[in-house]
């Protein structure tokens, strides 16, 4: 079965198109967590933001601010939140890579992820963990 973003973007399937270029397509989510929720996709299969190669993840970066605007100014929102989630443990549904713009109101009621703490000295081993695979 054909990737359902894949069908979007060669108009296979209609979507609420608000801007395209030659390697970013951004639509309506048909089920919005606030009305104007925008999806920035690149157009060629990626499954994950790990996946998306610089050139297209440039574009798709740029086109996240221009849409990330028009949508703050287009429903007049109070602020934007901008999510990713990659793999089905993040919360994935659909495997190609998916940027979502959610306008934000004062008061809307919304909340963020829970947070916890780090014990004595666990932040460094974590830092550690992480820095490991950035050196080079
Ligand atoms: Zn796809």
């Amino acid at each position: 079965m054909e990737c359902i973003f894949c069908k979007i973007v060669k108009k296979e399937i209609p979507s609420a198109v608000v801007y395209e270029d030659d390697k970013v397509l951004a639509f309506l989510d048909i089920a919005p967590v606030n009305k104007g929720h925008t999806l920035v996709v690149p157009k060629e299969h990626y499954e994950t933001l790990m996946d998306i190669p610089e050139d297209s993840l440039s574009k798709t970066v740029s086109a996240l601010k221009k849409v990330s605007t028009a949508v703050m100014q287009g429903v007049k929102a109070d602020g934007i939140s901008v999510s990713m989630s990659n793999y089905r443990a993040a919360g994935q549904v659909i495997p190609h890579a998916h940027i979502h713009v959610i306008p934000r109101f004062e008061d809307d009621g919304l909340k963020l992820w829970p947070q916890g703490s780090y014990s004595d000295g666990e932040i460094e081993e974590f830092k550690n963990k992480i820095v490991k695979f950035l050196k080079e």
